[in-house]
């Protein structure tokens, strides 16, 4: 019952949209919702760039 670890969604939280864009050509290839409070850094597939790269969030 001990629910410490990253948790997707927190309850009632309020979540908002951001876009995921590529660091290494720029590409925006995710959509994805996020905690205000949160910066989001993900190593995701870049089909432009056609291996895995780090995504970070863009306006
Ligand atoms: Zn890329």
């Amino acid at each position: 019952m001990s629910s410490e670890a990253s948790d997707a969604g927190y309850r009632g939280d309020h979540r908002v949209p951001v876009t995921l864009a590529c660091s290494e050509c720029r590409a925006r290839n995710y959509k994805k919702t996020k905690a205000p409070t949160q910066t989001l850094e993900l190593k995701k597939f870049c089909k432009q760039c056609k291996k895995h790269t780090l995504h970070r969030e863009s306006k």
